[in-house]
């Protein structure tokens, strides 16, 4: 389906004449920069961060290009994917009129960002094998629909959703898809990074915050046609990624061989936990994971937490979520910490049935 992207965005972005920085309009090497009232004496750091940084984060996104196999002008850099979730509500989504589409159990950033920006929000709950109910979003989807967010692997659960189900929203969906890939490099599925080309609806999303360790430098990536890519440079804060974030994530990128001997690692410490987990009696049950984390279904979940969080573990208490009733979320630790995690479990003896 080719969806008119323009149509679908709010007049007011659309007639948007966006701020325009200094180092928008003079771009090129200069050798005396007094366009932008920086201090021109330098940083009181040992590296200089006296200058605004690249509004368009060229050289990031050349390196990017280069890894995922994306071309520059389909990516958008945003501080966390998290930036580019409230972006797309912002560009596509009129306040108290649109609606987005989620599918619980989820990510919890889809739901909170469209109540920060007052967007409706229509639950269709994933299936109990946590796929998507086709039928139910069919009967869900209006006039008014803008975005349909899907993540795979799924956070809390863990499972990747069916791409050919993913592929019928695209092909029937007069919105944008959302395909968020947060835990991508642990899934067997690949990305849908390769149908852009096919679907001008698809917003891919995938970030440096897992598999990439760097949590802490918010570095956020959205793959999409020109048309949508440009209308969140055109809406983004001008300089949303700092200067830091961008020297240090560039130089983070050159190590793709060690990041795949984490993955490598990561999964296979998944596959041994899940098997130690399942020897104890306390745990019913362990959704399999395509991610770097496990859902587990245990006799007295909030017991269990506590108990864990007294010996300095802790894990996520997902037992209040829907279709997660009598579960915790454990992200996979390095071979040292999971060790630790079942030995603190060998002490354990449940004594509620919550
Ligand atoms: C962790 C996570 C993200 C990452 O968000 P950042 O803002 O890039 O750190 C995005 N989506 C999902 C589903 C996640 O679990």
């Amino acid at each position: 389906m080719t969806v008119n992207i323009q149509n679908l965005l709010r007049e007011n972005i659309k007639k948007l004449t966006p701020y325009s920085s200094a180092r928008d309009e003079f771009k090129g090497e200069a050798s005396i920069l007094l366009d932008a009232n920086e201090n021109a004496f330098g940083s009181p750091l040992p590296v200089n961060y006296n200058r605004y940084p690249d509004p368009l984060q060229v050289k990031l996104k050349e390196k990017v290009a280069q890894i995922k196999g994306v071309p520059t002008e389909n990516i958008f850099i945003g501080n966390g994917s998290d930036e580019a979730i409230d972006l797309l509500l912002r560009a596509f989504c009129h306040p108290g009129v649109d609606n987005i589409i989620i599918v619980p159990p989820t990510y919890g950033m889809y739901e909170v960002s469209a109540n920060i920006n007052d967007v409706l929000i229509k639950r269709v709950p994933l299936t109990t094998e946590f796929q998507l109910d086709l039928d139910g979003l069919a009967e869900a989807i209006d006039e008014r629909s803008k975005i349909i967010f899907i993540c795979s692997p799924n956070n809390p659960t863990g499972n990747a959703i069916h791409r050919e189900d993913i592929e019928t929203l695209l092909n029937h969906f007069k919105g944008i898809v959302v395909v968020d890939e947060a835990y991508i490099n642990f899934a067997r599925q690949r990305s849908f990074t390769q149908e852009l080309t096919e679907y001008n609806n698809l917003v891919i999303l995938q970030t440096l915050s897992k598999a990439w360790g760097l949590a802490g430098l918010r570095i956020g990536m959205a793959f999409a046609v020109t048309d949508v890519i440009d209308v969140l440079n055109k809406i983004k804060p001008p300089y949303n990624i700092n200067e830091a974030s961008q020297a240090l994530a560039l130089q983070a990128l050159e190590n793709v061989d060690e990041i795949n001997t984490w993955i490598k690692t990561t999964v296979a410490e998944r596959e041994k936990l899940v098997k130690d987990l399942l020897a104890f009696p306390f745990v019913q049950y362990i959704y399999p994971s395509e991610a770097n984390f496990i859902l587990i279904k245990v006799v007295a979940p909030r017991e269990l937490y506590k108990f864990l969080v007294d010996l300095g573990i802790i894990v996520r208490d997902r037992s209040s979520v829907i279709l997660c009733e009598g579960c915790l979320r454990i992200t996979i630790g390095t071979p040292t910490e999971n060790q630790q995690l079942l030995k603190a479990l060998q002490e354990y003896l449940p004594t509620s049935e919550q």
